[in-house]
């Protein structure tokens, strides 16, 4: 069978998960064993590459039974109370919390203040539970209100001041119309409102590239754990793009998915790693091509 096979040239880890990996291995190249706080990247095929140089992940109740130990704090940070509980518990952090992530952070502290100063509300768009939202919830005392979609926001009170962010890898179409929704709410009821653009700029980049990826190929593979937030965000987009668009989540290929000479593209999440695409490229190559 005859397939030309691409690899989208923006796809593999972004540069927060870049150097939190970079950063457990240089740990791991000499030391025993590393624990993570949450799984460091949302790939089963890399955790488990990770684990087998000594990466062990671990849940917040395990880490208040650990003392004098090392923890790693993943790219996606971690709420104040976790640093206070490293301190009391002589815990040392290796904090990867990628600084776009911390600047969110800062901002959402600096914010929270001045609007909850008038009786405000601080919004958050983003994944409920998402180890970054809860990161930034964090920075609100646990008072900001999260919202999945526009229908979430009915029960914020638009009469007071509102301030309105995004978790970094959230559709920037979707924040665009909770902006938008937000903004005529606020006017209706005279109050303020402020919307902050806080999509990570590489993110909302590669959602741009890979709308146009999807649409030049007949089938798409897209690569990414099941549980990867960013991973649902880029999948649906291709699909939007590109109706055969298929999940592969460890390597699983369906059966009789390519016909002669179409051409398939492989592309993936900001938590898939670049040898994942490329290991697939090269199962592609050898198995059906050679083989069908
Ligand atoms: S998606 Fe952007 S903000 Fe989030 S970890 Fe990656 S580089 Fe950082």
């Amino acid at each position: 069978m005859n397939l030309t096979i691409e690899i989208d040239a923006g796809s593999g880890f972004c540069n927060g998960v870049v150097r939190a990996v970079r950063k457990a291995e240089s740990y791991l190249s000499d030391h025993d064993r590393l624990y993570s706080l949450g799984a460091i990247v949302h790939n089963a095929q890399e955790i488990g590459r990770l684990a087998s140089k000594g990466l062990q992940i671990i849940d917040a109740e395990k880490m208040a039974s650990i003392h004098d130990d090392v923890v790693l704090v993943r790219a996606h940070g971690e709420p104040p109370a976790t640093y206070d509980l490293a301190e009391r518990n002589n815990i040392t952090i290796i904090d990867c919390t990628c600084p776009v992530v911390l600047q969110l952070q800062k901002k959402v502290a600096a914010t929270y203040r001045k609007v909850s100063a008038k009786g405000g509300t601080l919004v958050i768009f983003g994944k409920k539970g998402h180890a970054e939202v809860n990161g930034l919830v964090g920075r609100t005392d646990g008072n900001a209100v999260v919202v999945e979609s526009v229908q979430e926001i009915d029960g914020i009170d638009f009469s007071k001041p509102v301030a309105l962010f995004s978790q970094t890898t959230k559709d920037t179409e979707q924040y665009a119309a909770l902006t938008e929704a937000c903004r005529r709410r606020s006017e209706e009821a005279g109050g303020e409102f402020e919307a902050f653009d806080t999509i990570c700029k590489q993110v909302a980049a590669r959602h741009e590239a890979l709308a146009g990826f999807a649409a030049s190929h007949d089938i798409i593979l897209f690569v990414s754990g099941r549980e990867s937030s960013n991973g649902n965000v880029l999948y649906n987009l291709c699909l939007k793009h590109n109706p055969r668009t298929y999940w592969i989540d460890g390597g699983q290929i369906p059966e009789g998915l390519f016909h002669d000479g179409e051409s398939v593209g492989i592309c993936g999440a900001t938590s898939t790693p670049r040898w994942q695409l490329e290991e697939l490229y090269l199962h592609l190559q050898n198995k059906i091509i050679n083989k069908q």
